[in-house]
């Protein structure tokens, strides 16, 4: 059974090596876009130099703009996050996925949301793969893009998501972490709940989400205490 719920699915052509593929629900069509996205799916080799310290890495995820550029574009708007909890499949086979809004509206329909990301890029800027596929290879949901995840202050800044058209979500930080540390919380009692439930995300299990969980909220108490 495919997980997959992207909204346009093609067939595959057989010659493409199916390592690169292991989840059936892509929708990349041909060889020479396969030659490209074998082992280099769009900005995902995006290097993270450990020298560069952590200001000038979430300056360099979203320059050639500055966040105080953003803050004096958005004024006093903030977009809002909101995370709902999604069940579907059959009875004997439940699966828990996540659906993102912001402002009311899914930036990229029908996409998988990978948890993991989010519970990380509440306390750190980077490329995350937000929106993916259930198998976490993005590029096999044809998505190129990471979301570059910027902090600043009271500020968390998206860019370059993928979806179209390509707007920029500025976020108040603690809207932006309540709410992911919410929806993580809730989808991990939930799956404590219930007896066969899995997540959307094939590889990963209910009892990984609740360790990254514990991981995200232990690195949100050590900077809330640096502060
Ligand atoms: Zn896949």
């Amino acid at each position: 059974m495919s997980l997959s719920r992207a909204a346009v699915t093609r067939s595959v052509d057989d010659s493409i090596p199916q390592q690169y593929f292991p989840c059936m629900g892509n929708d990349v069509g041909s060889k020479r876009e396969a030659k490209a996205l074998s082992g280099l799916f769009g900005d995902h080799n995006f290097i993270h130099d450990p020298r560069i310290n952590n200001a000038t890495w979430n300056a360099l995820l979203i320059a050639p703009k500055t966040m105080d550029d953003f803050r004096r574009i958005f004024g006093q708007r903030r977009n809002r996050i909101e995370l709902r909890l999604e069940i579907y499949g059959d009875r004997r086979n439940e699966f828990l996925g996540f659906q993102l809004f912001v402002d009311g509206k899914e930036p990229r329909k029908g996409s998988t949301i990978c948890p993991f990301s989010l519970l990380e890029s509440t306390h750190r800027g980077d490329l995350f793969d937000i929106h993916t596929c259930t198998c976490m290879n993005p590029g096999c949901a044809g998505i190129r893009t990471g979301t570059a995840v910027s902090h600043s202050g009271a500020e968390v800044l998206w860019k370059n998501y993928p979806a179209r058209p390509r707007r920029v979500f500025l976020f108040d930080r603690t809207q932006y972490c309540s709410e992911i540390f919410r929806a993580c919380r809730h989808a991990v009692e939930f799956l404590g709940l219930s007896n066969g439930r899995s997540l959307e995300l094939e590889v990963l299990t209910p009892a990984d989400l609740e360790h990254h969980l514990q991981l995200a909220t232990a690195e949100m108490e050590a900077m809330e205490a640096r502060k």
